[in-house]
């Protein structure tokens, strides 16, 4: 497994409920998303209804789920966590709407996973707060409808461009997350490390955050590695030394790039002659699954400018050459 995974591990899951933010104030970044959704929430709370439902896309780990948390919180609500996959049934759906109270927020995870049939009966459920479903089968089956408390459904998404037009069409707020800066990322270290004890100090807080692909998920974890080795190796405390030692060992280069990232730009370069090359070819090259290469690996590497996605397919820029010690050929994008 790679350590600068953005997706999710068991023990992520397990530190998350005390790190993960509560409050718009711990919601470290992402300036634009927390100024509007700080007045949409105290907008929607003054007029006592429901607030209007959220759209949040953007990569796995930048704090999607983080967000629905806080804004259930700060909108006094409650909070129902679900996701596309898991919602199998129109009655699976039916279910969770109505055990809602008025205001309460859903989220939905990975929403574009929900089958049409279950997205039907959401599209109601959303605009008119009415449930339209059928029960029983053949003859004897009837259709019935239900009224829902007024609700906010908060889905989340790696891309927009994965949802159905009629789907996006319902979502009143749509916000998208962006990578976090370095600066950003530090704050986020020195949080983490404040909360759990650990001793993180000036240029290690930096070091770990310039590592973490811009991913608050990714530093969070290089942070608690980070301390088994400065626990192990030093004195537990973890400065820019340290922490560059502890990056050395698991392998995770100055661009926060690892194997798997130095492989398909290698591939690329090697391979394709700098590209382009299309997404498939890549993904058998690497035997990766072309969603893992578009959603998790490439992002960054596009982002940071290493990669660039043309009509005719991914090419490496001068910048992944001087990366990987090479000369960059002439008419490579840069
Ligand atoms: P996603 O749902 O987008 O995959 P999460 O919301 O689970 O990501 O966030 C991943 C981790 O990053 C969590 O540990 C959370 O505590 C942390 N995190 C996310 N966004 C922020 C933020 N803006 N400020 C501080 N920590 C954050």
């Amino acid at each position: 497994d790679r350590i600068i995974d953005a997706d999710a591990t068991r023990e992520d899951d397990a530190i998350e409920s005390s790190i993960r933010p509560k409050r718009l104030a711990d919601y470290l970044g992402q300036q634009p998303v927390r100024e509007q959704m700080s007045i949409y929430i105290d907008a929607a709370k003054q007029r006592a209804e429901a607030l209007d439902h959220v759209l949040i896309f953007g990569p796995p780990g930048l704090g999607k789920t983080t967000l629905s948390h806080v804004i259930a919180n700060e909108l006094g609500v409650s909070l129902r966590v679900t996701s596309g996959p898991v919602i199998e049934k129109a009655g699976d759906l039916a279910a969770l709407l109505t055990n809602l109270q008025p205001h309460d927020v859903l989220f939905i995870d990975e929403i574009h996973r929900l089958s049409p049939v279950v997205e039907e009966v959401l599209y109601p459920a959303m605009e008119d707060f009415q449930l339209d479903i059928m029960i029983g089968e053949g003859p004897a089956a009837r259709s019935i409808k239900i009224d829902l408390p007024p609700f906010t459904l908060i889905g989340a998404t790696t891309r927009a461009g994965l949802l159905t037009a009629p789907l996006r069409d319902r979502f009143g707020i749509v916000q998208r997350l962006e990578f976090y800066s370095a600066d950003e990322l530090t704050r986020i270290v020195r949080r983490s490390a404040q909360i759990l004890g650990i001793a993180c100090e000036g240029e290690g807080a930096v070091e770990i955050a310039r590592r973490s692909r811009g991913t608050p998920r990714i530093a969070n974890r290089l942070l608690r590695r980070v301390r088994d080795y400065a626990q192990v190796r030093a004195d537990g405390r973890i400065d820019g030394a340290v922490a560059g030692a502890a990056m050395q060992m698991l392998k995770v280069d100055p661009e926060g790039f690892d194997d798997l990232d130095r492989r398909l730009l290698e591939l690329i370069i090697d391979s394709f002659d700098g590209g382009p090359v299309g997404v498939e070819s890549l993904a058998a090259a690497l035997s990766e699954e072309r969603g893992t290469l578009e959603d998790v690996i490439e992002p960054y590497l596009i982002q940071q400018g290493f990669l660039v996605r043309t009509a005719r397919g991914r090419m490496a820029t001068h910048k992944a050459y001087r990366h990987m010690g090479l000369t960059p050929k002439d008419g490579r994008a840069d």
